[in-house]
């Protein structure tokens, strides 16, 4: 994948590309299970969510979002900022977004204003997973018209996700976690009725404009220079998830994340996760014992072992770490890094119960599918 990206860049004009830009949106489709459009924007995540909300809304739309932690809070403030009016439903940030909730408040919502609905899947900061099939439900039971719109940055191809089957309007996502690139591109994968609401929505917007995209796409081309050293990237990302098939990499982050939640339980630590049915195959955030400092353990680990751990991300700063286990890696890659975990608590000072290696091996050893 780096020789990839170190591949001369190419006229992005010219018949190669294009055919390169055609093979990669097909394979792009299977991986978030979608028939309709995938936009690829040059861009982090911000802005494929920015991209989602100008498409679809206007300034002074209502949009539902449900509070799952930092990034749900941080697509909420990136709407109020494009002068949407946020209706945000509370969360403790240690529970998914609660599809009876959602169901109530659209229910209530006599005039149908709220024009979207919009839920962090895996939210990265706490490592817990919503349930976006359920909110579909709730969303229909509601009779309530809202789009569904689902961020997949940390989940797209570490966690079971279906687009159409699910009935998401529109899937947010990026390239650096699942897919296994380094940052730079934003995706927006949608279904016929966000096309149509984006068709009837005359509010202005320009680089984030699904319309010019998708039509240069159909002759395999971008209305703007596309990020294409990150394509020829992308294409390598596809297919080392085709070889390994995507069904075996889901499997395998699910074992790396039942691995490690043993490790923290033989820790005695607490999984930011309360429910082990919602945690996250992609990472696991854990929170330290009162009066211990997340960020000295971490830097520990950082300069003892040269192992970057997740920072605790708004109210878990300090107070928080994140393992991340999703993307390429392998058993004893997990064995490394809880090593390096388990040996930075006993330099850091902070107490564990028991160890967190041995469960982990015990799971490893075992479950392999
Ligand atoms: N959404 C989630 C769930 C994320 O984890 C992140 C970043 O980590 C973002 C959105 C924002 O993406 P970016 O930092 O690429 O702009």
């Amino acid at each position: 994948m780096l020789r990839a990206l170190a591949t001369p860049t190419v006229d992005h004009r010219g018949p190669a590309f294009e055919a390169l830009t055609r093979e990669l949106l097909a394979a792009l489709a299977p991986v978030f299970r979608c028939a309709g459009p995938i936009v690829i924007f040059p861009s982090s995540g911000t802005g494929a969510w920015e991209a989602a909300l100008v498409n679809t809304c206007a300034p002074g739309d209502r949009v539902l979002m449900a509070e799952t932690g930092h990034f749900a809070s941080q697509w909420r403030r990136l709407a109020e900022r494009l002068g949407l009016a946020v209706d945000f439903l509370p969360g403790d940030w240690h529970s998914p977004a609660d599809p009876d909730a959602i169901r109530e408040h659209l229910a209530e919502d006599h005039d149908r204003t709220i024009r979207a609905v919009c839920v962090v899947h895996n939210e990265t900061s706490s490592g817990v997973v919503s349930d976006i099939a359920a909110i579909r439900t709730a969303i229909d039971a509601a009779k309530h018209p809202a789009l569904l719109m689902v961020d997949t940055v940390s989940s797209l191809a570490s966690l079971p996700y279906d687009h159409d089957g699910w009935g998401v309007d529109v899937t947010v996502a990026a390239s650096q976690k699942g897919l296994m690139l380094p940052p730079g591109l934003g995706f927006n994968a949608l279904s016929p009725r966000a096309l149509e609401v984006a068709a009837a929505n005359d509010a202005p917007r320009g680089y984030w404009d699904w319309r010019p995209v998708i039509e240069a796409n159909s002759g395999g081309r971008y209305p703007y220079t596309p990020a294409s050293n990150l394509f020829f990237a992308l294409r390598e990302a596809l297919a080392m998830l085709a070889e390994e098939g995507l069904d075996n990499v889901l499997a395998r982050h699910a074992r790396h994340a039942a691995a490690t939640r043993a490790a923290v339980d033989a820790w005695g630590l607490e999984n930011v996760c309360r429910e082990p049915a919602h945690a996250s195959a992609a990472l696991t955030a854990v929170l330290l014992p009162e009066g211990h400092d997340a960020d000295a353990f971490r830097k520990v680990v950082l300069e003892r072992f040269g192992m970057a751990l997740g920072n605790g991300l708004g109210r878990f700063a300090g107070r928080v770490f994140r393992i991340g286990h999703l993307g390429d890696f392998d058993d004893l890659m997990l064995a490394g890094t809880l090593s390096g975990v388990e040996m930075g608590l006993d330099l850091a000072g902070v107490p564990r119960a028991g160890s967190g290696i041995a469960a982990a091996l015990a799971v490893l050893s075992s479950a392999r599918a």
